[in-house]
């Protein structure tokens, strides 16, 4: 499959970062001219700085109006740069953004949206990182304007929730480089099954029929289990389509529309009747009752390899609440803003009385 990466604001650079140290062609946008010069991989002929004229070139603090009005500003430089990378026969154009900031929150939709205008022929599919609860209101309000943002420009939207693949005694660095490189060997493996030859297989025009789209959630469970643990393919199976297992985020499975599953490891450990029987169950589940399987034989290998793709996702209760949330957070901020400013006016504004202590 020919892939191109395009990465938005800080998060979203370093999630290209990581798919550029994998061999993928990646550029990376951002509106902060310092976070550009902090990534390893990514060529600096391929790092543009967007929205000079509105930040300096020193981001956008958090806003995503002014991460959309820099991406806005600066498009045809973008479009530019991405045609020196892509063409019209790239399959999939991935654009990354942690949606908690401003920069990929406002700009990627807008990215994304250029390159689905000018290369109809390819899937143009959005990777958003949901923030940490720690991260506070604000980042939860961004999320839900980025949600929306990326829904309206991309074919589908691959979600990562950052609270679910945090363990908790990591340090946050630690935890984001570690989530960054799940997200990229999650999407590394798919591709790689589509160059596999199998008892049978997936290839990229299946991939791409399950993410083309109406801008649906995607997900990507992974499940990776020594020989030894292995008594039978059910279970691994169940846990790479169970969100709480195996999957990047909280979805109702009932509601995916495709899926693709693909399942590697030595012949024994294939049952036929088993991975059948798991399979059917996952198309009866689903409301679109499309799964495509890919079943890889391995004789050397030491251990079982299950990866599940369920995309055309409508429901979460992970983004209910997000949506819930940023709704009344938005509410409440407004609030707390006006009441301060009432506050500190009414505290304050006998202040010119006193001046004439000095009349
Ligand atoms: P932007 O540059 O304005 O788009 O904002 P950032 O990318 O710095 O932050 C957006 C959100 O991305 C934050 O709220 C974090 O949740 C998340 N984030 C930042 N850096 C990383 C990272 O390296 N990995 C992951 N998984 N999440 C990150």
């Amino acid at each position: 499959m020919k892939i191109v990466v395009v990465g938005v604001g800080h998060c979203g650079t370093k999630i290209a970062d990581v798919f550029c140290s994998s061999g993928y062609s990646s550029l990376a946008i951002n509106t902060a001219r310092q976070d550009l010069s902090w990534l390893n991989f990514i060529p600096t002929e391929n790092r543009i700085l967007i929205g000079k004229s509105i930040t300096k070139g020193r981001g956008v603090g958090a806003n995503p109006l002014k991460g959309r009005d820099s991406a806005n500003a600066d498009i045809q430089d973008v479009y530019k740069k991405v045609k020196e990378v892509g063409s019209q026969d790239i399959d999939i154009y991935f654009v990354s953004a942690g949606l908690g900031g401003g920069t990929g929150s406002g700009g990627a939709p807008i990215v994304a949206q250029k390159i689905k205008e000018e290369f109809p022929e390819s899937l143009v599919v959005g990777i958003g990182v949901l923030p940490l609860a720690i991260e506070g209101d604000q980042a939860i309000i961004n999320s839900a304007i980025g949600l929306s943002g990326m829904n309206k420009a991309v074919d589908a939207l691959i979600l990562i929730d950052n609270e679910k693949l945090r363990s908790t005694d990591e340090d946050i660095s630690t935890a984001y480089e570690n989530i960054n490189k799940t997200i990229v060997n999650r999407i590394n493996t798919l591709v790689k099954f589509t160059s596999m030859s199998g008892e049978q297989i997936i290839d990229g025009n299946d991939v791409k029929a399950t993410l083309s789209g109406f801008g649906g959630i995607a997900t990507i469970g992974y499940v990776n289990e020594p020989l030894n643990n292995v008594k039978s393919i059910t279970p691994l199976i169940e846990k790479a389509i169970k969100p709480d297992e195996g999957l990047y985020l909280d979805i109702d499975v009932k509601t995916a529309l495709k899926a693709i599953v693909a399942i590697s490891g030595p012949m024994k450990c294939l049952v036929a009747s088993e991975i059948f029987e798991a399979l059917d169950f996952l198309r009866k589940t689903m409301k679109g009752h499309q799964v495509f399987r890919g079943i890889y034989p391995k004789p050397n290998a030491n251990h079982v390899e299950v990866l599940a793709l369920l995309s055309g996702v409508y429901r979460s209760p992970r983004i209910d609440e997000i949506i819930m949330f940023a709704k009344n957070a938005a509410v409440n901020l407004k609030a707390a803003v006006i009441e301060a400013e009432q506050s500190l006016y009414d505290l304050l504004k006998d202040g010119e009385e006193l001046e004439s202590f000095y009349a």
